[in-house]
């Protein structure tokens, strides 16, 4: 590069900050806006809720509340509510940790219109005008913002301005489908986008049983039109529309942070199908290795989670050889919240032992993923040998919750007849899913 154009691209550059800044600060206040217009509040129930710095117990705790406490929620991220305390301080608490019967009808103010006014659909003088309220109205103020006030008009949203609004002072609450309504509008006319994280479903309904529309890249861009519950109802740029689940998007607010998943749906697994390629791991008593049914098995269990809404990432998918080394890596680098490798046990002699084991290497970190995995396999077909310490490498060398299965005697002829069939590797995955979900939802990590 010439010097005169390094210096031309620098002023450039030297310019951008501005911009970027300039329009962070604009698109937060939007986003704010936008969530404002639903403003909840919730009453801490635990005895003491400590509150963190971000939306996951891996963040700092910077402050607690105690109970009785009454918290603004200004956000939502998995399940987790950034809040305003008492002193105007900011910060995440756990939903399941304080009473949210209040999120899910809304307060509002009541009063009247003082003057014979005009409803609007947005809050400015030149939006299109969807009716007028005479001088006494009773009205149902859910949100003012400057000059206007967002009121339910004929079951939708619309404002009207504040200078003709007079608040009685005391509280009422509005139904949740007019709230939604209003969170509704509140976000069309913020346009709010959003972002895949991770590749994500479109769906033709809100919650994972919706059928799917679509596959979506991750980082594409989404056009927010509508909320429903949890979900966003978004719009792609081909004009499809559908719904996408809150947390599989980042906003411009929440983009930045890197959540803790909390439940199974937000969740990163990785599985790890023992061996492969040239390392064909134990054989059965008729030379089958054990290479095809770690991968069958860890396939099935791709399935199943991927059904329940889990990111999942194989270390293999397919017959190749993955060093012992590179394995708990690439758990690291997917910030994995649980990893489960695969196998099949083996005994010196054929037909001496039988049943499956779960081992975990650190009593800290992975022993409530190995107990909630033992218990979910309990019934799975081989009988249970419960839970062991296990010094392997790709659980000795983790940084992120891991276990190992042995799902059985590979070299037992009884064992071997079960961990052949789909039936057992579904049996498993199944098994799996239900162990990670009450492993997610447990909390106790
Ligand atoms: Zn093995």
């Amino acid at each position: 590069m010439r010097k005169e154009q390094r210096e031309a691209n620098r002023a450039h550059l030297k310019r951008w900050p501005l911009i970027i800044t300039t329009s962070i600060l604009l698109i937060i206040a939007i986003a704010t806006t936008a969530m404002l217009a639903n403003t909840q509040n919730v009453d801490v129930d635990a005895t003491v809720v400590n509150v963190r710095q971000g939306p996951g117990l891996s963040y700092g705790v910077e402050g607690q509340v105690t109970h009785g406490t009454q918290l603004a929620i200004i956000d939502k991220q998995n399940s987790w509510y950034k809040v305003r305390m008492p002193g105007n301080r900011v910060g995440w608490v756990a939903s399941w940790l304080v009473n949210n019967n209040e999120a899910t009808t809304g307060a509002a103010k009541s009063g009247v219109t003082t003057a014979a006014v005009n409803v609007r659909a947005s809050s400015t003088e030149s939006a299109s005008k969807l009716g007028s309220l005479k001088a006494g109205a009773a009205i149902k103020v859910v949100y003012q913002e400057g000059a206007w006030s967002q009121i339910i008009y004929d079951g939708t949203a619309a404002w009207i301005s504040s200078k003709y609004v007079k608040l009685s002072g005391t509280s009422t609450t509005v139904s949740t489908s007019d709230q939604a309504v209003a969170s509704a509008s509140a976000a069309a006319a913020a346009n709010l986008t959003v972002k895949t994280k991770r590749t994500a479903n479109l769906r033709h309904t809100a919650g994972i049983n919706g059928s799917v529309a679509k596959e979506l890249p991750a980082n594409t861009s989404l056009a927010v039109v509508g909320e429903s519950g949890d979900w966003y109802e978004v719009k792609t740029s081909d004009g499809t529309t559908g719904y996408i689940a809150s947390w599989v998007v980042s906003t411009p607010s929440n983009g930045a942070s890197t959540a803790t998943s909390t439940s199974l749906a937000e969740a990163t697994i990785v599985l790890d199908p023992g061996h492969g390629g040239s390392d064909t791991g134990a054989l059965s008593t008729t030379d089958k290795y054990e290479k095809t049914y770690t991968l069958k098995t860890a396939e099935a269990i791709r399935s199943a989670l991927a059904a329940a809404g889990a990111n999942v990432v194989m270390t293999r998918s397919n017959d190749s050889f993955v060093s012992l080394a590179k394995r708990p890596k690439i758990a690291h680098q997917v910030k994995a919240d649980a990893f489960i490798s695969i196998h099949f046990d083996s005994t010196p002699d054929t037909n001496e032992a039988s049943g499956h084991t779960v081992y975990y290497y650190s009593s800290k970190k992975d022993i409530s993923l190995a107990r909630n995995l033992n218990v979910a396999l309990k019934g799975v077909g081989t009988p249970s040998r419960g839970i062991e310490f296990g010094d392997f490498e790709v659980l000795r060398d983790n940084k992120q919750p891991s276990v190992l299965l042995e799902m059985g005697y590979i070299n037992d002829d009884t064992d071997f007849s079960k961990i052949q069939t789909t039936a057992y590797q579904q049996k498993v995955a199944n098994d799996v899913v239900n162990g990670l979900r009450s492993y997610f939802e447990s909390g106790s990590r």
